[in-house]
């Protein structure tokens, strides 16, 4: 098994400060098995520190994804979710009628990818994107 390290061991290491809020707020994001949107982290964070608001929310998590650390995703009218880079192998399927989110695995782009690296040279990242589109009920 690798060493495993967290988001806080990370940011010590980069030399950031890290405050009983932050602590919380990279607990909570860790924390969660799936995504979890700001409002989530939130929710959680209060819980265990009363006094953490959700600007110090926003602000650690636009720490975290300046240096890399979390995928950040828009689902649509505003959803935006996270997760560790680690947890974002995958890409997720949004209907635009019922809001249905469904992963699918990355290797999915791997073909379109080598793709437009043949004819564009270009070096596509397929980082964790949402994908819109009528789910297979809604389209029924
Ligand atoms: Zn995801
Ligand atoms: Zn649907």
């Amino acid at each position: 098994m690798k060493a495993k390290r967290n988001l806080s061991d990370i940011l010590r290491e980069r030399g950031y400060r890290l405050t009983p809020q932050r602590m919380i707020v990279l607990e909570a994001i860790e924390g969660a098995d799936y995504h979890i949107s700001a409002e989530e982290i939130h929710t959680k964070a209060h819980a265990k520190y009363p006094h953490i608001n959700i600007s110090t929310v926003y602000r650690t998590l636009e720490l975290l994804k300046e240096l890399g650390l979390v995928a950040e995703t828009d689902l649509g009218g505003g959803r935006l979710i996270y997760h560790p880079v680690g947890k974002a192998h995958h890409h997720h399927l949004v209907c635009r009628k019922c809001g249905k989110v469904q992963d699918i695995d990355e290797s999915v782009f791997e073909r379109l990818r080598d793709e437009i690296g043949q004819k564009y040279g270009f070096d596509a990242e397929f980082e964790h994107m949402a994908i819109f589109g009528t789910c297979r009920s809604c389209s029924g």
